[in-house]
């Protein structure tokens, strides 16, 4: 039996969270919480453990790279859940920029389930 992994999803687009939240429903063993910007699902870190975490780039009040600035600031490398960043900016400088703030994967929208669940399957995978 495989103890529950916990996903943080961090997207503005109720829309957008639901198609991310209807993929990560068909991996087993896994439960999520939603937030809608960087400053929600940084509460959401201080009280809870993620095994892998969601995360848009454009959104209001705290954006995607506002959100791993702070999380690399506030939590030590071994307290950082991995980051898997669902994002329309593809750029060359978006994904380097990513990468160097601890992003392990990046999936670019529009959003296929299936590359989105292979994606957080490898990032599980990895930490098990
Ligand atoms: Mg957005």
């Amino acid at each position: 039996m495989t103890a529950t992994r916990r996903a943080l999803v961090i997207e503005d687009s109720p829309t957008m969270r639901q198609l991310i939240t209807l993929a990560l429903r068909r991996i087993p063993g896994l439960s999520f919480v939603e937030a809608a910007d960087g400053a929600q699902a940084l509460e959401h870190l201080e009280h809870d453990r993620f095994d892998v975490v969601l995360l848009d780039l454009n959104m209001p009040v705290m954006n995607g790279f506002a959100f791993l600035e702070a999380m690399v600031a506030a939590h030590p490398p071994e307290a950082r859940p991995p980051v898997i960043v669902v994002s329309t900016e593809s750029g060359r400088g978006d994904v380097q920029r990513a990468t160097a703030l601890g992003v392990v994967e990046y999936v670019t929208k529009p959003v296929r389930g299936p590359d989105l669940a292979a994606a957080v399957n490898r990032v599980l995978a990895a930490r098990a």
